[in-house]
């Protein structure tokens, strides 16, 4: 993330990049505070199993409502995050955030429903991120298993010899995790071996051409086959139409996530639009 950031910085001197640097500074002065003034919020996604027409987990996906009432996506500001140094703090935030969440999701009746966090690189090179997040599910009431760790294949990449090491305390402990936008990075199928992950997320430039595209229909089909010849888990992220559903259910039958099943929404919602965690394909739940 942070290297594609500064691929973004315009050219020396030019005033595009005056402009870019200003707000970049103001973004991070403003996230400084945002924590304290609790700005952030989550919102969640469904990952469906359209075998069994049921959801079985949510990403939480963060938010940043900012005083002027302007909602600031993630891309926006999760770089600049990482580069001020203050990536830690968030994601900590979020993965309590989340726990508690799915707690009042279980007890509201989505009963055995997992979360999904992403987290930046600097989390999973502490040593002591096992044992935090046992204390932060425990706290909370859920089981380590209910909580899944999305990791970028970039970032694992990046900082591969520190990290593989707290991915492996982590599964020891039973906690996921799940390597996200897999085909983006420049990891190598024969690398996935390796790596003690539990399920793989085949980023969504790779369905977007379904059912049509001969290449990302073959990219897929070998990624699907790959997986569950390693016992993965995989999910298909973006999947927005029910041409590409089926597409995937003949190429290997993954979980899917994307607008099809729902856009990320509130806890609240997402309880009320699957009750009992039953799910319609035909009828996207939440518009
Ligand atoms: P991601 O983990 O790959 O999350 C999926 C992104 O794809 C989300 O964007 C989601 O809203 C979007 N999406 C889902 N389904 C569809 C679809 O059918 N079509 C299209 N066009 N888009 C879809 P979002 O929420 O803007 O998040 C962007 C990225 O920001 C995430 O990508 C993740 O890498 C990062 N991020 C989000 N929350 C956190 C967080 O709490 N901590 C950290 N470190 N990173 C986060
Ligand atoms: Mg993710
Ligand atoms: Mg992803
Ligand atoms: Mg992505």
């Amino acid at each position: 993330n942070l290297v594609s950031f500064s691929a973004n910085v315009p050219g020396a001197n030019s005033e595009a990049r005056q402009s870019f640097l200003m707000k970049r500074m103001t973004i991070e002065g403003a996230l400084h505070k945002a924590l304290e003034r609790s700005e952030f919020f989550l919102d969640y996604q469904p990952i469906g199993d359209p075998a069994a027409g049921r959801i079985v987990a949510v990403e939480a996906l963060i938010r940043w409502r900012r005083c002027n009432g302007e909602i600031v996506r993630p891309d926006e500001f999760i770089p600049v995050a990482e580069e001020a140094g203050l990536i830690s703090h968030i994601d900590e935030w979020v993965v309590r955030r989340a726990c508690a969440d799915l707690a009042a999701m279980h007890r509201a009746g989505l009963t055995d429903l997992r979360v999904s966090v992403n987290m930046a690189a600097p989390e999973f090179m502490r040593q002591t991120l096992p044992a935090d997040l046992l204390a932060v599910t425990r706290a909370a009431g859920i089981e380590p298993e209910h909580l899944c760790l999305e990791l970028t294949e970039r970032m694992m990449m990046t900082q591969a010899d520190t990290i593989i090491p707290v991915m492996h305390a982590l599964r020891r402990q039973g906690f996921r995790i799940s390597l996200d936008d897999f085909g983006t990075g420049y990891s190598s199928l024969a690398r996935l071996k390796i790596l003690p992950i539990t399920s793989v997320k085949i980023d969504r430039s790779f369905i977007r051409g379904l059912p049509g595209d001969m290449h990302d229909r073959a990219i897929v089909r070998a990624m699907l086959e790959l997986a569950s010849d390693m016992r993965l888990a995989i999910v298909a992220e973006g999947v927005e139409t029910l041409e590409q559903m089926e597409a995937l259910a003949e190429l290997g039958d993954p979980l899917i996530q994307g607008y099809l099943l729902g856009k990320p929404a509130s806890p609240e919602q997402i309880v009320s639009a699957y009750s009992r965690r039953a799910w319609q394909p035909q009828v996207s739940a939440i518009a």
